[in-house]
């Protein structure tokens, strides 16, 4: 018990009460239910690889989006999650290359810039030749916190930052909305200037 308690508590936002509370729900759960989850992540670490580039979630490092030779590689679109990027390519709409954040900021929860994959952004753009920066957080007070940090970094690192249009219904996430809203929102991306 104390083993699944001490790995369950490193899992982020968990504290050691949440992971006594999923330990006592597995000492219920059927044996059947406890192992799906065991045989899920075990099945995820084995057969998923994260892309070195992007971090986006591929069968193969570097993922088939970082490689296609017809995509522009100076224009990268930072998003929260892998899913993300399945809704976006559905609008057929952008041609850029993509930076998996994993998440946002949330200091409440004790999400910090160091737990998300800022730092590899920050430096795809200071030792690549990227144009442009096109920030597709989720319209909440989360993601457009994010977007203000990120908005901050990229502008010290002297690249053109932009977000995605408006278009978008606040607190919806991007894989609720409509691939037309998301290809305008995508098509009407606004400039985000330096703060003075
Ligand atoms: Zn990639």
């Amino acid at each position: 018990m104390n083993r699944l308690v001490d790995q369950l508590g490193r899992l982020p936002g968990l504290g050691r009460r949440s992971a006594q509370r999923i330990a006592f729900f597995l000492l219920k759960s059927s044996t059947e239910e406890a192992l799906a989850l065991a045989s899920a992540i075990h099945d995820f670490k084995t057969d998923l690889k994260i892309c070195g580039q992007c971090g986006n979630v591929a069968d193969v490092n570097p993922c088939s989006i970082c490689t296609d030779t017809q995509r522009d590689p100076q224009t990268i679109l930072v998003v929260e999650h892998p899913g993300d990027i399945v809704q976006l390519e559905t609008t057929g709409q952008y041609r850029g290359v993509y930076h998996v954040l994993m998440g946002h900021l949330s200091p409440l929860d004790g999400i910090r810039a160091g737990d998300l994959n800022i730092e590899p952004l920050l430096e795809r753009v200071t030792t690549q030749d990227i144009q442009e920066v096109i920030l597709g957080l989720h319209p909440t007070q989360e993601g457009d916190g994010t977007a203000m940090y990120l908005a901050d970094q990229l502008h010290a690192a002297g690249v053109n930052v932009s977000r995605l249009a408006r278009g978008l219904p606040v607190g919806a996430s991007l894989d609720s909305v409509s691939k037309a809203v998301l290809g305008d929102a995508i098509a009407g991306r606004n400039p985000m200037n330096a703060m003075q």
